[in-house]
C-alpha cells in the first residue's frame, strides 16, 4: 500500500466505521472490555499532556494547534483552561462531533475553532503544535514528512505521540493482539523512538519531556520537543 492510499483509507475509515468506533471509545457510554481499555489508556495520554502544559503555568492565551484532533478530547479541555486552540482533522465526521462536544461542554467560546483539514495542508504559526495518536496510521517516510510539516508550524514546541516499535509490541502486533476487534480496518504502523527523535532533531527540535502509556491494548509513547 503506498502512502496516498494510506491517507485515503484513513480518511474514509474515520468518516465511516472508524467514526462510530472511536466516537464511542472517546466517549463515556458503554463499550466492550477492549474498547474500555483503549479509552482508559488514551485518557492517560491526554491527561499527561494537560498536566505538562498546566505545570508550565502559561496556558491562558497560549496558541495551540491540535492536529488530527479527533472528537476534541484534548482541544476541549485545553480551551477550557484558557488556551487559544485550533483543532483540525482529516475526517469531517470527527470534526462535526468535536464541534458538538465543544458546544455542549463549553457553549459558544471564541478561543476554540475546528476545521476539517488534513494536517499536511495546515498553515500559520502556533506556539505549540500537538499531534496525538495520528502517526500510527502512517509508515515511516510519510510520518517524517508529517512531522517536518508540523515542525514548520510550531514556534516553540511540538508534542507527538506514536506507537513505539519495540520487539515486544512488534510481536504482539504480529499475533493480532495489538488492535483487536472486528472494526479493525486500518493498518497500524509502529515507529522506532530513535527514528522519531532523529526526525525532530533534524527539524531543529530537542526532547524535553517524555512519557509512556501502556495498558493491555493501548501503547503510546509521548514526546515533548522544543526548538533548540
Ligand atoms: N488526536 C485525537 C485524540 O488523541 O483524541 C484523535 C486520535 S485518532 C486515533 C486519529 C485521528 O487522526 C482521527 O480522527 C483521524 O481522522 C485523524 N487523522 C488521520 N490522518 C490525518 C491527517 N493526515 N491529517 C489530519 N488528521 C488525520
Amino acid at each position: 500500500m503506498n502512502t496516498i492510499d494510506d491517507k485515503i483509507v484513513v480518511k474514509e475509515y474515520f468518516n465511516a466505521t472508524g467514526f462510530d468506533r472511536w466516537r464511542r471509545i472517546y466517549g463515556d457510554g458503554e463499550v466492550n472490555k477492549v474498547q474500555l481499555d483503549i479509552r482508559t489508556g488514551h485518557q492517560q495520554t491526554v491527561d499527561t499532556v494537560l498536566s505538562w502544559l498546566e505545570a508550565d503555568g502559561n496556558l491562558s492565551g497560549l496558541s495551540i494547534c491540535d492536529a488530527g484532533c479527533g472528537v476534541g478530547s484534548l482541544s476541549i479541555p485545553l480551551a477550557k483552561s484558557g488556551a487559544k486552540v485550533f483543532g483540525s482533522d482529516i475526517s469531517e465526521k470527527m470534526v462535526e462531533e468535536a464541534k458538538d462536544r465543544a458546544k455542549e461542554s463549553l457553549g459558544n467560546v471564541d478561543n476554540l475553532t475546528f476545521a476539517a483539514q488534513d494536517l499536511e495542508g495546515l498553515s500559520g504559526k502556533y506556539n505549540t503544535v500537538i499531534c496525538l495518536d495520528v502517526l500510527i496510521h502512517y509508515p515511516q517516510d510519510k510520518a517524517a514528512q508529517m512531522i517536518a510539516h508540523l515542525a514548520s508550524l510550531a514556534e516553540s514546541r511540538l508534542i507527538l505521540s506514536f506507537a513505539p516499535k519495540t520487539l515486544c509490541y512488534s510481536l504482539l502486533k504480529k499475533v493480532g493482539e495489538f488492535f483487536p476487534g472486528p472494526s479493525k480496518a486500518t493498518r497500524a504502523y509502529l515507529h522506532r523512538e530513535a527514528d522519531i527523535i532523529k526526525i525532530l532533531e533534524d527539524n531543529g527540535f530537542s526532547i524535553q519531556r517524555n512519557a509512556m502509556t501502556s495498558t493491555r491494548f493501548y501503547f503510546s509513547r509521548l514526546l515533548e520537543a522544543t526548538r533548540q
